[in-house]
């Protein structure tokens, strides 16, 4: 059976009235027969029906064991890094999510949790970072915004070689595309809020384990510290997820035409797409991933903050927003919106330079959005200029 096929299948339907949507059980508690006899279910942070169907879904969609639903992606991997003690160490990737880079530096840090960063695209350099402390390597494939790609498989059998956990965040490619667990990933984490969910209209985390073990402890830590996703938000994930593979075929698609028309667009400097032959990334990427991806990051011939604030604030079906993943393209501006907190020179120096611009490219016809993208590169050429805002908090 086709992955799609069996994805859809696979949601319950409901045992007691034959509902084909999964029911919403917005409750807290659980009626008990005597104390410890009860249906499964207790109290609702530990346990929801709802919830549950959507964590038996994201486990069989990552070939994994246990699924846990989270509060957002943060929580996600909150959960991971509570997996270690005072004196590990983890190796991450560089141009990590924001994000998470803010929790490790400013949470964790000062519970004696070190972080090293590393261009994990460079497995050499993955290995050569390792230390006898280090407890957990920490990558995402493609990252954001320049979509480096990062060889699963080999740094799994390196993971494995040292004692140590690799967490795979899978957000940019989803399910649909990478299963980093089948390439020997022990966990795997998401924001729900992105592809997943697909339609911008929730916050939502989740973590997928490969062996048992290690995911009741993940199911500890959920319900440990409690930072569980609400009912309503389980649905709508559940709901999102039943189109997955034919929303990011669509995303994949037209990402992959933005991209060549780019590549071709005189006032365009760098494109940076795995789906490009000139990425250095695309063999690895078209081995381990069925696809890739509906984002596409580039540079401008003028490489001012100026150029790019003209271009993004020129587009019309492109909205500029942060996050990515949903049915409306979007597009931002790195530099003075997710990175904006980096020192220039650094920011700089991790490729997102003053006019690298990323879009996600969204559901609508992609000839609609090349037509977006053409009329606001011709502005920019054309000389149009806004003055710069700085009124974007970084997330
Ligand atoms: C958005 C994002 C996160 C954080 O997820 P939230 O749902 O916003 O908390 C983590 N990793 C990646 C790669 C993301 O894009």
């Amino acid at each position: 059976m086709q992955a799609t096929t069996q994805l859809i299948h696979s949601i319950p339907i409901d045992p007691l009235t034959g509902a084909i949507s999964v029911p919403i059980y917005q409750t807290s508690t659980f009626v008990q027969e005597a104390p410890g006899v009860n249906k499964g279910y207790d109290y609702a942070r530990t346990g929801n029906p709802t919830r549950s169907v959507l964590e038996d879904l994201i486990a069989q969609l990552e070939g994994g064991q246990t699924g846990a639903a989270f509060g957002s992606g943060l929580a996600a991997i909150d959960a991971v890094v509570k997996l270690l003690q005072s004196g590990d160490e983890i190796v991450a990737v560089d141009d990590i999510y924001g994000g998470a880079f803010r929790l490790f530096e400013q949470v964790y840090r000062k519970f004696g949790i070190r972080v090293k960063y590393v261009d994990t695209s460079d497995t050499r350099a993955l290995f050569d970072a390792l230390t006898p402390k280090t407890r957990l390597i920490w990558i995402e494939t493609p990252t954001n915004p320049t979509l480096k790609i990062s060889d699963i498989g080999a740094i799994s059998k390196i993971a494995r070689a040292h004692h140590c956990l690799l967490c795979v965040d899978n957000t940019f490619a989803s399910p649909a595309l990478q299963k980093p667990l089948a390439l020997g990933a022990d966990l795997v984490v998401h924001s729900g809020t992105k592809y997943l969910g697909g339609h911008s209209d929730l916050i939502a985390g989740l973590v997928v384990a490969r062996d048992r073990e290690l995911g009741e402890k993940i199911k500890f830590l959920q319900n440990a510290s409690g930072a569980i996703l609400s009912p309503f938000d389980s649905w709508l994930l559940i709901r999102g997820i039943e189109t997955l593979h034919l929303r990011v075929r669509q995303h994949g698609a037209s990402a992959q035409a933005v991209a060549e028309f780019l590549q071709g667009h005189p006032a365009v400097d760098k494109v940076y797409y795995p789906g490009l032959t000139a990425h250095p990334g695309h063999e690895i990427a078209s081995k381990q991933a069925k696809g890739f991806g509906g984002i596409v990051s580039f540079t401008l011939k003028e490489d001012s903050e100026e150029a790019a604030l003209a271009f993004v604030t020129s587009t019309g079906l492109f909205r500029l927003a942060e996050s990515l993943g949903g049915i409306k393209s979007l597009v931002s501006h790195p530099a003075t919106m997710t990175h904006k907190t980096i020192p220039p020179e650094r920011r700089r120096a991790a490729g997102v330079a003053d006019s690298l611009i990323r879009l996600s490219t969204g559901l609508e016809d992609a000839e609609d959005l090349i037509g977006d993208l053409r009329q606001a590169l011709d502005r920019v050429r054309g000389g149009r200029r806004l003055s710069p805002t700085h009124g974007t908090v970084a997330q």
